[in-house]
């Protein structure tokens, strides 16, 4: 099997799912196919379609977009009908299979799915493009801020549909302005999990992948300093106030202040 996430958590790096699908192919012999497995919920099924980009299988944290209320917990897998018919054998054996409440509560929320995602990613645009011009923010990780890397970009236009509304940014300083920023915020609310109404912010290296070797994290290019927003469905202007008090809480640090007397 070859497992990816795409677009990645916390980085929004993306992966090249017809590399993945053309090496899945080589190494497939005619007693053990090598299925391509993603994990496709940073975007969703209204953004990106891997099953269309040579994926055997889709996989949703339900808990996220899906679920969109962050109030039930829930995966889904999608494939072809055979391969469907294995899951779902496993499945009986595994006993994962979700509560009627849950399943309901699902339904009431792809009413909307479309909208909520829609309207998440017009405002996190905005936002990620305000983020980039902040003389307290290093660099930003979203999709539509590829310029540097050509072939991030390539992917980009060939797989996706939108940006989405998940932005990490690297805060300028490190641990401790990172948290001090966290901190300060008074409308987003500091927690895990993403894909909501309401928008989150956290910190990756202490918090989703803390249990991520420091080395191994440097690697995935998850830094001290950076913070990961999921965008909810809010006025963004007011999302953009609560971000700009909390870095004027942390304060301007000294070198900025000196590049801007210069
Ligand atoms: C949250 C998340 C998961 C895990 O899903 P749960 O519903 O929390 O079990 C897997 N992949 C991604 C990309 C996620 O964001």
């Amino acid at each position: 099997m070859i497992f990816v996430e795409t677009p990645a958590n916390p980085t929004n790096h993306l992966v090249d799912l017809e590399a993945c699908a053309a090496l899945a192919r080589q190494y497939a012999t005619p007693d053990k196919p090598v299925r391509l497995v993603v994990d496709n919920t940073f975007l969703g099924p209204v953004f990106q379609h891997p099953l269309k980009h040579g994926a055997d299988v889709v996989l949703y944290s339900a808990t996220k977009f899906l679920g969109g209320h962050s109030d039930l917990i829930a995966g889904a897998a999608l494939s072809s009908k055979a391969l469907m018919k294995e899951i779902k054998a496993m499945r009986t054996f595994m006993g994962t299979m979700c509560d009627p409440n849950t399943g309901w509560m699902l339904m009431r929320s792809l009413e909307t799915l479309k909208l909520r995602m829609e309207r998440a990613a017009a405002s996190a645009q905005v936002i990620a493009d305000w983020l980039r011009e902040h003389p307290l923010v290093e660099r930003t990780y979203y999709l539509t801020h590829l310029e540097h890397c050509p072939v991030q970009q390539d992917i980009y236009r060939r797989h996706c549909l939108s940006p989405g509304s998940m932005i990490s940014f690297d805060i300028r300083g490190g641990e401790a302005e990172a948290f001090h920023f966290l901190n300060a915020l008074r409308l987003i609310k500091l927690a895990v999990s993403l894909g909501g109404t309401e928008s989150l912010a956290e910190h990756p290296a202490t918090m989703t992948h803390s249990d991520i070797t420091p080395a191994d994290q440097l690697q995935m290019g998850i830094t001290s300093q950076m913070v990961r927003l999921s965008i909810g469905v809010e006025d963004p202007q007011d999302l953009m106030l609560d971000l700009s008090q909390a870095f004027e809480a942390v304060g301007i640090p000294k070198e900025v202040r000196v590049a801007e007397l210069a």
